[in-house]
């Protein structure tokens, strides 16, 4: 077997949780291996066009709560131009610039990189995973690693080891709805800022401290008169949001909502980004009709995928819940914070979200026991895929949550290479004051 495909740490998935885990370990002297299915860093940040950092702020901006890897990344984006910083909850940036981020500091931080690679089967022994296979080109390549990361979003790596996963809610398996971001440009702010002026029951702004646009709410009236008048099509009538991407005149748009049955299969994904194309093209037109300031905007580009909310979870020491998210819960071996409430894109119900009882500057902790995956010894999950119930990984999937969980299982990947021990034996306390040393807020 090739030496080359032995690592100290396997990441499978290279999104913002795995990038968070890859990029810490790298920097502790850990050899670091990213398989992606895709050919870039950042999974729906890049590919999927979700562009903001939520989580690394308090629900009201107020309050820091995130801290390590999430800086080096924002520093390296700010750098290069592709983001002007924070603008409340949200630090908002533009794609290729994160692409090239990216992909300068895995080079720097000497990470193996194998693109369009898909993990399609694991191999165990002494309930300790050995290697994954990833399928290319090429054929199959087995990496061999001493710890590994599923950050696939989908627990793939949990499915196919065979252990117990989490899936949507109820009898059914119920999936958040899937969504494909498209950016506009060309529009004119302060027309749009002058309609919510004159408007406000149709458009919501938000302005930053310089008094840019930084959010526009097109709110349910104009939607409803919108659907009558412009035969706008869309699921649902809920307030549709536009986000600066911090360049001027430029926003992404998150309006097009798909139901998701089976997220496995391929031939529902194309029906899928069919209807979300016809949500696109119809979007923009009634933007360009009945919004002031989009007049002269266009359309300038769609995700390469559709953004999957949340599909398989995996199951850990601990599970994450509804009651701990909106009680503030607190933990005795926390290794990050979260602050976004819980946000439903339901298929019957449409958008709702439930707040935390301690308000929109408060947060809980998530425990370290939520990101060992139960059954095996040596195998972290993290992102969108930790071991959260339905409503709790509502709230903990966001990006810079992500990133936290990430580099707190990379500090934990250490240890356990260190002492030789499985994942439930980490010393909790020496983990936490491990983090903190490195930025993150305990
Ligand atoms: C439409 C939409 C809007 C959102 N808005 C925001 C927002 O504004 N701010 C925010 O912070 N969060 C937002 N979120 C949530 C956030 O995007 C995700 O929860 C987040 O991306 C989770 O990061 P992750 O690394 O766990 O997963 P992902 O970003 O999904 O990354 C998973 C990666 O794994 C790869 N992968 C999957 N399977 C395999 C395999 N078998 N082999 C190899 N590679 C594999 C994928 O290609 C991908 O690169 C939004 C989500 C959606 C869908």
């Amino acid at each position: 077997m090739d030496d080359k495909k032995r690592y100290d740490l396997v990441v499978v998935g290279g999104g913002p949780a795995g990038i968070g885990a890859a990029f810490t370990a790298a920097k502790l002297g850990l050899k670091v291996a990213i398989v992606e299915r895709h050919n870039m860093l950042g999974g729906n940040w890049t590919n999927g066009y979700v562009l903001s950092i939520l989580g690394a702020y308090t629900y009201s901006g107020k309050t820091k709560i995130v801290g390590g890897i999430v800086d080096a990344i924002v520093d390296r984006l700010e750098s290069i131009g592709g983001t002007a910083g924070q603008k409340g909850n949200f630090i908002p940036f533009r794609p290729d610039e994160m692409k090239l981020a990216l992909s300068l500091m895995a080079n720097e931080l000497h990470i193996d990189l194998y693109y369009s690679s898909l993990v399609t089967a694991v191999g165990m022994s002494d309930k300790r995973i050995r290697y994954v296979e990833a399928t290319s080109k090429n054929g199959i390549t087995r990496i061999y690693g001493k710890v590994f990361v599923d950050s696939s979003g989908d627990a793939d790596v949990v499915y196919l080891s065979k252990l117990a996963i989490q899936s949507g809610y109820g009898r059914n398996h119920i999936h958040q709805e899937a969504t494909l971001p498209f950016r506009i440009g060309g529009v004119n702010e302060a027309s749009v800022i002058r309609h919510s002026k004159e408007h406000p029951d149709e458009i919501a702004v938000t302005l930053d401290k310089n008094n840019n646009l930084s959010r526009i709410r097109v709110l349910p009236k104009l939607v409803k008169l919108a659907e009558a008048e412009h035969k706008l099509y869309l699921h649902g009538t809920n307030a549709e949001f536009l986000f600066n991407t911090s360049k001027r005149g430029e926003f992404v748009c998150n309006a097009t909502h798909v139901k998701i049955k089976d997220f496995t299969d391929g031939h529902e994904i194309a029906l899928d980004l069919e209807d979300a194309r016809k949500q696109v093209a119809s979007s923009v037109q009634f933007l360009s009709k009945a919004v002031q300031g989009f007049e002269g905007s266009y359309l300038m580009d769609s995700a390469s995928y559709i953004g999957l909310r949340e599909t398989r979870r995996g199951v850990g020491e601990y599970i994450l819940t509804k009651h701990d998210v909106l009680n503030n819960a607190r933990f005795e071996d926390a290794i990050v914070r979260c602050g976004h409430p819980i946000e439903i894109h339901d298929p019957k119900k449409g958008v709702y979200y439930m707040h935390s009882n301690g308000g929109d500057d408060s947060w809980y902790e998530i425990p370290y026991r939520s990101i060992v995956a139960k059954g095996v010894g040596n195998l972290f999950i993290i992102g969108r895929c930790l071991s959260a119930d339905f409503y709790g990984q509502a709230s903990a999937r966001v990006t810079g949550t992500a990133l936290g969980m990430g580099q707190a299982a990379a500090f934990a990947a250490k240890q356990m290479i260190k002492n030789k021990t499985d994942a439930r034996k980490v010393e909790v306390k020496k983990l936490q004051e491990d983090l903190r040393r490195f930025g993150a807020i305990l």
